[in-house]
């Protein structure tokens, strides 16, 4: 918790649950990728928080945005990025929303199939394009899957199609996976990726970027390399595979610039036991899986929990949501460990939640308003 959060906190006493999100963070982790990887252009991953506080923030800073939407293109141009440094980077897009977003003067977009490359074609003519290919995953602790990307084979038969489609064959783009564990995987994706430039090299296509996605980490309860310590493997990786042949940089980070910017305030609804003799407390709280905590799904992300009975003899708790729903069910197989004199109306504060919350969380579900979010 930053010292401006928690005098925000004390002072304003705001309704529980909520998201505080420290502005100075996001500053901070958005000059400290522009710091440490200078040879690259920063896309705010706007999925991660798209709070207009914060795009404006980024704006003024001079990122550029990594889009998933017509909608979030749409706040980003309101909130005045120059339609130039948008990406629309998802591989699933429909063609009216292409053809909407080459219409507001977005020229770069992301693909990973023959299907996608003709709807660019066709909506977007001219444009400048670039296939992601398929990573594992492995290592992170939010795996991408085969959801996204392909394998190299097929992106470079597609890149070549792209430029007989009359498109820019752009670049590459990979995702190792989002709070990523293992900084030894930016090798693994610059090696397929360098592989790439050359095979296109060979056929005839010159290629300019290479987009890196995200992948940098949160502090969460499991320990890991930090982001910084990512950057440096990436740099290491980009200078291994291209040497002095260094195309531009996209680095598109969403978690890492505002995961730990923020802070859920939650309070404690009930604390119950199942049984006579069980030593393991169900505590409740006011935030759950539908109230933007979805990424605890298979206790996958482990955020950081404190109270303000830290220090007190702690024991094992089951912690869940307020709704009615079996699904919400935050932790219980992770062990997690509680002040044994924890109450009931307690405050209960989710460490670095500022990514990944607000815009997950349902908006009427048991008739519970969406995520609060205060940006100070
Ligand atoms: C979600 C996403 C990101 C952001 O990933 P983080 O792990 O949150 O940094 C970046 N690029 C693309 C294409 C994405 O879909």
């Amino acid at each position: 918790m930053t010292a401006r959060i928690r005098r925000f906190l004390d002072e304003s006493r705001p309704a529980t649950p909520c998201l505080v999100i420290d502005l100075d963070v996001v500053r901070e982790s958005y000059l400290a990728f522009t710091r440490l990887l200078p040879q690259a252009a920063v896309y705010y991953a706007v999925k991660a928080n798209p709070a207009p506080e914060i795009v404006s923030l980024l704006v003024r800073l001079g990122s550029s945005f990594d889009c998933a939407s017509i909608y979030e293109i749409r706040d980003c141009l309101a909130a005045g990025a120059p339609a130039r440094r948008l990406s629309f980077g998802n591989t699933i897009k429909k063609a009216a929303d292409i053809e909407a977003a080459h219409r507001l003067g977005v020229d770069l977009f992301a693909f990973d199939s023959r299907g996608e490359l003709r709807k660019l074609a066709a909506a977007a003519p001219g444009a400048r394009v670039y296939c992601r290919i398929a990573m594992t995953g492995e290592g992170a602790d939010w795996p991408l899957g085969r959801k996204f990307g392909c394998e190299v084979d097929m992106a470079r038969d597609l890149m070549l199609e792209a430029g007989e489609l009359g498109l820019e064959p752009h670049g590459i783009s990979f995702h190792i996976g989002s709070q990523q564990r293992d900084v030894r995987q930016w090798d693994v994706a610059f090696g397929q990726t360098a592989m790439l430039f050359t095979a296109l090299d060979e056929a005839g296509v010159k290629l300019g970027m290479v987009n890196v996605g995200g992948g940098f980490p949160a502090r969460t309860r499991k320990d890991g390399p930090g982001a910084e310590a990512h950057m440096e493997a990436l740099v290491a990786a980009a200078r291994g595979h291209f040497g002095n042949r260094m195309p531009n940089l996209i680095v598109e980070p969403g978690r890492a610039l505002v995961g730990d910017a923020g802070l859920v305030q939650s309070e404690v609804v009930l604390i119950s036991r199942k049984g006579y003799r069980d030593e393991e407390r169900w505590v409740y709280l006011d935030i759950g899986k539908f109230g933007g905590l979805i990424e605890t799904m298979d206790e996958a992300i482990q955020y950081r929990i404190t109270t303000e009975r830290d220090g007190a003899e702690c024991g094992p708790v089951v912690l869940a949501g307020p709704t009615c729903d079996e699904a919400d069910v935050l932790y219980q197989h992770s062990n997690y460990r509680l002040p044994l004199t924890l109450e009931v109306g307690d405050r209960v504060a989710i460490e670095s939640a500022g990514a990944y919350t607000a815009s997950y969380s349902s908006v009427n579900f048991n008739g519970l308003p969406p995520l609060a979010t205060y940006c100070i």
